[in-house]
Order: C-alpha cells, then sequence, then structure tokens
C-alpha cells in the first residue's frame, strides 16, 4: 500500500513537473535520468582511454610526467556537453556532476591504460568559490567515477590556496606563472607511492591540472595520471 501511495504521488509530481532532458528539454521517464537517448547518442567521444600519445597526454610533454591522461568527450560551445556543464557550474545541478562521472567512468573502467589507478583526486576548489557553489563539481565527478569502477577511493590530496583569473587571454608562460603557488600538497602521507588519477571537469590549457599536478608529486607517488570529463581544442 505505501509502495503505491509513493508510485501514485511520484506520477502525479511527474505530471506537475516534468522532469527534462537538459539537451532538448524531451520529458524523460525517470527522475534520474539527464539525457534523453539521442542527446546521449550525441556525446562526442574522444576515445582518449585507449590512446596512448593521444593530443591531451602530448599537450603534457615536457611539462610533468604524466603516464596517461584522457577527457572523455570534446567540447564545443553548441553542444550538449556545453549545456552539461552551465548545469552542473552554475544551475546547482549537483546530479549533472554524478551522471558525467559515471560516463567518464565507464570509460576508465573499460580501459588497460588506467587500470592500475588506486586513488581519485578530485581538483580543488578555492575555499571561498566553494562556500558559493555549495560543492566542488570535480569531486561530483569523481564520486560519479568511482560509483562505477570498483576498488578506487576519492582522495582530498591537495589544496587551493590561490584564485587563478580567467586564462583565455593570457599565453603560456603568463597562465603558468599565474599558477605557481596556487596548489599545496594537504596529504601527503595518503598519496605516497599510490597511482594518482586526478580529475577535473574540463581540460583548457592545461595549466591549472599541471599547476595541481605538480603540487602531487611533491608527495612522491608512484604515478600520475589526468581525467577529465571535456576537452577543448
Ligand atoms: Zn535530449
Amino acid at each position: 500500500m505505501h509502495q503505491l501511495l509513493e508510485d501514485s504521488f511520484q506520477s502525479i509530481a511527474h505530471l506537475l513537473f516534468p522532469h527534462c532532458c537538459v539537451g532538448c528539454n524531451a520529458v524523460l521517464d525517470h527522475r534520474k535520468e539527464i539525457l534523453c537517448y539521442t542527446c546521449n547518442s550525441l556525446l562526442p567521444c574522444t576515445y582518449f582511454e585507449s590512446t596512448a600519445g593521444n593530443t591531451l597526454e602530448k599537450s603534457f610533454y615536457g611539462r610533468i610526467p604524466i603516464a596517461s591522461a584522457t577527457a572523455a568527450f570534446y567540447f564545443s560551445r553548441e553542444s550538449v556537453l556545453h549545456q552539461l556543464l552551465v548545469s552542473l557550474k552554475y544551475k546547482q545541478h549537483k546530479e549533472v556532476g554524478w551522471f558525467l562521472g559515471r560516463l567518464l567512468g565507464y570509460q576508465l573502467a573499460k580501459s588497460e591504460r588506467f587500470q592500475e589507478i588506486e586513488l581519485l583526486i578530485p581538483l580543488p576548489l578555492h575555499p571561498e568559490k566553494l562556500k558559493i557553489r555549495g560543492y566542488n563539481q570535480a569531486a561530483l565527478i569523481a564520486e560519479g567515477i568511482q560509483s562505477v569502477w570498483p576498488n578506487k577511493w576519492v582522495v582530498d590530496a591537495v589544496i587551493r590556496t590561490g584564485f587563478s583569473e580567467s586564462q583565455t587571454s593570457s599565453n603560456r608562460i603568463n597562465r603558468w606563472q599565474k599558477m605557481q603557488g596556487v596548489f599545496q600538497l594537504s596529504n601527503q602521507q595518503a598519496i605516497h607511492e599510490k597511482k594518482l588519477l586526478l580529475i577535473d571537469d574540463v581540460a583548457t590549457t592545461g595549466a591549472t591540472l599541471e599547476a595541481c599536478g605538480s603540487a602531487l608529486m611533491q608527495g612522491n607517488p608512484t604515478s600520475l595520471s589526468l581525467a577529465t570529463v571535456a576537452y577543448t581544442l
């Protein structure tokens, strides 16, 4: 009887407040869904998870020793992925973070290149920004990955002590200089001789990932790899 009441309530709520696809607004059947089948199938996979020497990995050559790097999907302004990331970062839509984390997690779990990873490290937000947003989107993505990839653990190992401004207008040297000292290792013991995977939402210039990765390397991990949801060309 209790279940019947609950189902009826859900049906009425669904009629009054339909749950819609973030991409195209089509009404979805289940509250846990984020995208309809069509929008889901339009997400442009990079296949970086199975491609050694992919363009993201190459962009770190000579900068920081990265074992493997991947980004799940190509990003463009017109894409469904852009709408998802806007929902996640600016509309308090936390479920999108877990959803994108699961999609990235399925790819990682299938890839031989990432099998030895032990710890998932979300790239931290500055505490002030965390206070405003209420959550760190990279941490939600890491939780989503963990939920579909057995025996990997999410660990906070770095803190962010400085802000980095919009980086699009500055050149690579300037961006690198601005990021110096922005991250500090906070949990050396946890990452010592471990195989790490640093997680973030988007890889653009790589300056933020590089700076955070450099802080992690001070903790003497066995290896450092990177995974993001989106990759911008
Ligand atoms: Zn849709």
